[in-house]
């Protein structure tokens, strides 16, 4: 007799493993299969985020911060070093010991909470079956409902082929074992921003060819144009308008043929990182006959609830639309997981909040100003400078600033973006405000301990109004 289960997850990434530990809570008998292996070549849960995305490339950039501040501002304090080195085998040694800790931690919450974990690849056949290959062994489980959560895979380019080894993608670079002297990276998205912040910290010489005319085109202008000085200023070369043709390896270093104003050139590297978006990961995963549709994109097509096209077959996460982010795909699980137990699981798209981890930090939630303009809604903006913030400076982190984006009208808070020391952490006090549809007023009369960078935030709120304490309005 084939298996039963309440519910199967096909993934266990953030989207996947969440899923199906929320599922257990509810009291649904479950099973989360998944085919990633880690970096030991064995089983690892936790997906992209875990394994080759999130947690490790953070590991990365506070080691490389470490350093960074180490040669450059901790002399500020009066602290100096004879000789400062960083050993990269030990940086990268001491990431896979993070890796391997939370991704066996995922194992411990499933055997607590009863999910059944099966290292294999799920195909989905139709008639609420999913096939598991594991080497040449098959056989098919059933469930009342599947939740696929498959995630993405990097896009390549023509002309372009990885190797991990001198042409790496995101796995790749988080895997170097000696700083590359010179490092090219095609792509100045969230992943290309980051890596250059890792790799240029530790002293390779970063050029970056971004095809669009512009950096972070998802940011608010105005937090984009400091983040391109500041990046300006840590020696980053940010060729825009610059279209990569081709790559090729060359006496071990690698050559990139580019056209820049309809000339084309070459240039050589000795690693060349590939970071141009993400896509679906559908590989295998879908029988002719089992009913889900793709969109013309690739990913897995989905209403507002994360329902597919076919009855009790549920997508969540990278594989279906909006942001490609390990929160949204969790809330996501979450919300379907309860879905499934005939609860009202909610999420607000609206209320997503974005971080990159350069140095300052960028984070924002809700609209920018180009949005606002371009749905003609009547806005006040509010903004304050970090430099004006005593904590700020006594961190030594003056750059940056927030600016708030509130309705003419109600003064509700319509976006929040920050670019400074720990947008990553005061971004949260604004995803509050709008999730329970507050006003900058709300924010301008919450109390804001002092001293902090919060109070970033409050003066900004105050700015709405044009009555912030420390800056002319
Ligand atoms: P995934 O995490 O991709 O997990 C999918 C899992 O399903 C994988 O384990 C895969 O092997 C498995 N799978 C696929 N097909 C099958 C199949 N047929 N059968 C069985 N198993 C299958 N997001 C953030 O929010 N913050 C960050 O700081 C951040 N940093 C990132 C840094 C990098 C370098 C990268 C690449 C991504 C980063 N992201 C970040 C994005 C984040 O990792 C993804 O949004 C998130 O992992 C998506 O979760 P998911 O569960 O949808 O899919
Ligand atoms: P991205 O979409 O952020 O950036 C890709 C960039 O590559 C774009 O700016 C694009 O114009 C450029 N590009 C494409 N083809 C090109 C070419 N031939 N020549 C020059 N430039 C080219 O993609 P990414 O950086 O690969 O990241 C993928 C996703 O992973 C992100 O969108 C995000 O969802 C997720 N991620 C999130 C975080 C975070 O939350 N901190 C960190 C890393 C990744």
């Amino acid at each position: 007799m084939t298996e039963q289960y309440d519910v199967i997850v096909i993934g266990g990434g953030p989207g996947g493993y969440v899923a199906a530990i929320r599922a257990a809570q509810l009291g649904l008998s479950t099973m989360c299969v998944d085919n990633n292996l880690g970096k030991d070549g064995k089983p690892a849960l936790g997906g992209t985020c875990l394994n080759v995305g999130c947690i490790p490339s953070k590991a990365l950039l506070d080691s490389s911060k470490n350093y960074a501040h180490m040669l450059h501002d901790y002399k500020n304090h009066g602290i100096s070093f004879d000789n400062a080195q960083i050993d990269v085998t030990t940086m990268i040694a001491r990431k896979d010991k993070i890796v391997r800790q939370f991704t066996g931690g995922i194992a411990g919450l499933f055997k607590a909470n009863k999910v059944k974990a099966i290292h294999a690849k799920g195909t989905l056949v139709g008639n609420n079956q999913v096939k598991l290959t594991q080497g040449d062994k098959v056989k098919t489980v059933t469930a009342k409902n599947i939740i696929i959560a498959t995630g993405s895979v990097p896009f390549s380019i023509p002309n372009v082929e990885i190797d991990n080894k001198l042409i790496v993608d995101n796995e790749g670079a988080l895997n170097i074992e000696e700083t590359p002297k010179k490092l090219g990276i095609i792509g100045a998205g969230v992943i290309g921003l980051e890596m250059a912040s890792v790799w240029g910290r530790l002293g390779s010489e970063i050029v970056i060819f971004e095809a669009m005319d512009s950096l972070l085109a998802a940011a608010d202008s105005d937090i984009a144009k400091v983040a391109g000085r500041e990046f300006k200023k840590q020696k980053m070369d940010i060729r825009l308008k610059t279209f990569v043709k081709a790559a090729k390896i060359i006496d071990n270093q690698v050559e990139v043929t580019f056209e820049k104003n309809g000339e084309q050139a070459t240039e050589i590297f000795d690693k060349l990182l590939v970071a141009v978006g993400r896509k679906a990961q559908t590989n295998g995963l879908l029988d002719a006959n089992c009913g889900v549709e793709l969109t013309d994109r690739g990913l897995i097509q989905v209403n507002d609830l994360c329902q597919t096209t076919a009855a009790n077959i549920w997508a969540i996460g990278d594989v279906v639309r909006g942001p490609m982010l390990a929160h949204k795909a969790s809330e996501e699980g979450i919300a379907v997981a309860e879905r499934i137990a005939g609860q009202h699981g909610h999420i607000d798209f609206n209320t997503v909040p974005w971080v990159i981890y350069t140095e300052p930090e960028i984070s924002w939630v809700g609209k920018t100003e180009q949005q606002l303009k371009d749905e003609g809604i009547a806005y006040n903006v509010g903004t304050f400078p970090f430099a004006a913030i005593g904590r700020a400076v006594a961190m030594n982190q003056p750059e940056g600033m927030v600016k708030l984006l509130a309705d003419k009208e109600t003064d509700t808070l319509l976006g929040a973006h920050i670019i400074g020391a720990n947008a990553s952490e005061l971004i949260a006090e604004c995803v509050v405000t709008m999730e329970f549809q507050g006003c900058a007023e709300d924010l301008a009369r919450i109390i804001h301990a002092h001293p902090t960078l919060s109070e970033a935030v409050h003066e900004a709120a105050l700015s709405v109004d044009k009555r912030a304490i420390h800056k002319m309005n």
